[in-house]
């Protein structure tokens, strides 16, 4: 399946590291012009070394005003792609009001901020556009040592359906694509060690985690248009482990 985003603008939120890197880099190869939004300048001075077609966004998605500032700068965008997470490990008993609230700000408000820029500019322009959020196998299955992370993404699973259903008769698709464990900096603060991954890998079908490529390859097939009547579906890139 030949995808091909020529003529098109995109951006990728938490696109320093991981998985985020991964996709801005699949969108400028395959012709979109591409702003990579992160808050590390080191890693985004990093990815316009390697690829300098792509344009760099330095901001904290935690500052919704800067945040909104940043991206209104950026003008017409026509793919978007919600990537950036934080997660922290902790019990429930013992979550703190100030790790929910960082863990929200950048999990769940910060889809709805950027999106909303950018969806205004889609309706304004009336040629529809194509939404993924990066949601994770945590949206559909409890994780956990990871409690507040579980509840961001389970709120964001309901969050990309609300936006589908408002956004849609403006022919703006909004779609999660859910990963299981890919090996980043993120996942191995949750999953480094085996004895905690052990037990997820032993319930996965396919018998082994994702890579960054698996999660790019959805997240493709969804923002563009051979995905056109694909809308407020949660795609899984899990080997299975959701489905048993
Ligand atoms: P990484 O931690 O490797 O990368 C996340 C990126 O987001 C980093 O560049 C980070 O920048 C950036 N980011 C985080 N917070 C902010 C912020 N406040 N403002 C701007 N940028 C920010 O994560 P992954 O690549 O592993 O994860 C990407 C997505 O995939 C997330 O939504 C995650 O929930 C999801 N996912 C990941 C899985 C995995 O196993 N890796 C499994 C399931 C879902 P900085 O480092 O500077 O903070």
């Amino acid at each position: 399946m030949d995808i091909r985003f020529d003529g098109k603008r995109a951006l990728v939120t938490g696109a320093g590291k991981g998985i985020g890197y991964g996709i801005a880099k699949a969108l400028a190869a395959g012709g979109a012009e591409t702003f990579a939004l992160s808050r590390t300048q080191a890693d985004l001075d990093r990815l316009k070394a390697e690829n300098p077609d792509i344009h760099t966004v330095c901001v904290d998605l935690a500052d919704w005003a800067a945040t909104k500032k940043a991206v209104e700068k950026l003008g017409s965008i026509h793919l978007l792609v919600n990537n950036a997470a934080v997660v922290n490990v902790t019990r429930f008993l013992e979550i703190e009001e100030a790790e929910i609230k960082n863990i929200f700000e950048i999990n769940v408000h910060a889809v709805v901020n950027v999106s909303q820029v950018v969806s205004k500019g889609m309706i304004a322009r009336g040629k529809g556009g194509s939404i993924v959020n990066i949601s994770s196998i945590a949206g559909r299955i409890a994780i956990g040592n990871v409690p507040v992370y579980t509840a961001s993404k389970g709120a964001l699973e309901m969050l990309t359906k609300a936006m589908t259903e408002e956004l849609g008769p403006h022919q703006i698709r909004v779609n999660n694509v859910n990963p299981t464990i890919v090996m980043t900096e993120m996942a191995k603060i949750v999953w480094s060690d085996p004895a905690k991954s052990g037990p997820l890998l032993k319930r996965t079908p396919q018998g082994k985690f994702a890579e960054v490529k698996d999660v790019v390859h959805a997240v493709m097939f969804l923002l563009s248009d051979k995905s056109v009547m694909i809308n407020g579906v949660s795609l899984y890139v899990d080997g299975g482990v959701t489905a048993v």
